[in-house]
């Protein structure tokens, strides 16, 4: 058993650090942060150093690499900033979807533009009525002569503003029986005619992204924007959950050694009772835990990319590191909110941001409750 990352990954991950030092400023994490605005520079330059899409086929513009390597980018720039690392780290949101089912034509004419940094995606599967339970779609795609005719409301969709196109989970069969065979996903461009995006709300963290409600009303789009199989959209989703719940445990493993590192300064120069606060015992303890969560966050999220960049496909693991990271990165953060006292709660020392943001990572592509679910299923043999 090898735990050495390869030389190459660790030049990516080297040139990751570089360019989140580089171009990563608190000030203006803070600026776009208040004015909830997306780090478009920021993106467009992390496009052209290849760490959008890196695990794309070299044919769409990416580095040919696999979700390891896309693991140690996220992981990078999420430490150095949780909002700005976030926000390019989920601007290819739909690019699960393309890659691993979409026909060739579809890949060509939209991979490239993601990776580029010239087009935002988006994928619109969340409605008011189904959040996890993704078994039926009340948005529905009727076929009319060779287009299909889509018509519903999503919700929670990230990039929802601004992203070019999204992917949209539709009822093509409503007569299907179990209501899911009847799920078809389809690619929607955002500037076709009878679609409305609008602001959902205010979030409580990844404030750079806007979170939208995107309605389709009779919207016209060709039969061939149709992403792999009619009435397999319901399969497809648990397949690119496999890659995404990886993503969000990279993140969140970011975001908990961000936290970490912030907290960790902190305490070694602060004073108390004329003595540095590392000198009690709780400080020194409240410092190890914290480690020893990031490395085991570290070690399954690892592992996790590893094992599916090797085609073992192991829902189980999947969402054991989804699970672990994410509820790392939310303790890690609070307790460096705790370590830096007062300081923690104010903005400028941006542990409540990490925090804030790290608590996102606990339900994007489903909660905690539903990560445990499918562990559970998995050993139980109901699911692999
Ligand atoms: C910031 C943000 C960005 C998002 N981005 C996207 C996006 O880009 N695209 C998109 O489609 N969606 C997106 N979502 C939606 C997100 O994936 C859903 O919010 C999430 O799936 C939860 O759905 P819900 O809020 O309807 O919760 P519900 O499904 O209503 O769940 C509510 C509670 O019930 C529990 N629960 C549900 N089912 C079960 C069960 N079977 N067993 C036990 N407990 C259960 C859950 O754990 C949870 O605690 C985003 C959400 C947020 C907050």
């Amino acid at each position: 058993m090898d735990f050495v990352l390869t030389k190459s990954q660790i030049e990516i991950q080297k040139a990751a650090r570089n360019f989140a030092k580089g171009e990563f400023a608190k000030e203006l994490s803070l600026e776009l942060e208040k004015k909830h605005e997306f780090p478009t520079k920021t993106w467009k330059k992390a496009a052209e150093l290849g760490f959008i899409g890196i695990y794309f086929d070299e044919k769409y513009s990416g580095q040919g690499l696999g979700i390891l390597e896309n693991v140690i980018v996220a992981e990078e720039l999420c430490s150095k900033d949780s909002t700005i690392g976030s926000a390019l780290i989920l601007a290819g949101l739909a690019s699960e979807s393309l890659l691993r089912f979409a026909c060739e034509e579809l890949k060509q004419q939209f991979l490239p533009l993601i990776a580029e940094g010239k087009m935002l995606s988006a994928d619109a599967f969340t409605e008011l009525d189904h959040g996890h339970d993704m078994t039926v779609m009340n948005t529905t795609a009727v076929r009319d002569r060779g287009d299909w005719i889509v018509n519903g409301t999503k919700t929670f969709v990230g990039n929802g503003c601004q992203a070019g196109f999204y992917t949209v989970l539709c009822q093509t069969d409503p007569d299907a029986n179990p209501s899911y065979k009847g799920i078809s996903m389809i690619l929607i461009e955002a500037d076709r005619n009878g679609i409305t995006a609008t602001n959902a709300g205010e979030n409580l963290g990844i404030r750079m992204m806007s979170t939208a409600n995107v309605r389709f009303k009779d919207v016209r789009i060709p039969l061939t924007h149709l992403i792999g199989e009619e009435g397999k959209g319901f399969d497809q989703l648990q397949a690119i959950f496999h890659e995404s719940r990886i993503l969000i445990a990279a993140q969140a493993l970011g975001m908990a050694q961000g936290a970490f590192d912030r907290a960790l300064a902190y305490v070694k120069q602060r004073e108390q009772f004329g003595k540095k606060i590392t000198e009690f015992q709780i400080t020194r303890h409240k410092l190890a835990d914290m480690a020893i969560k990031i490395e085991l966050a570290r070690l399954i999220t690892y592992k996790a990319a590893w094992s599916f960049d090797a085609g073992d496909i192991s829902s189980k693991l999947f969402s054991m590191a989804k699970m672990y990271a994410t509820q790392a990165a939310v303790e890690v953060a609070d307790e460096a909110i705790q370590l830096l006292g007062g300081y923690g709660y104010m903005v400028e020392y941006e542990v409540e941001r990490f925090y804030r943001d790290a608590k996102m990572t606990e339900i994007l592509e489903g909660t905690q409750t539903i990560q445990k679910n499918t562990i559970a299923a998995a050993l139980l043999g109901q699911i692999k």
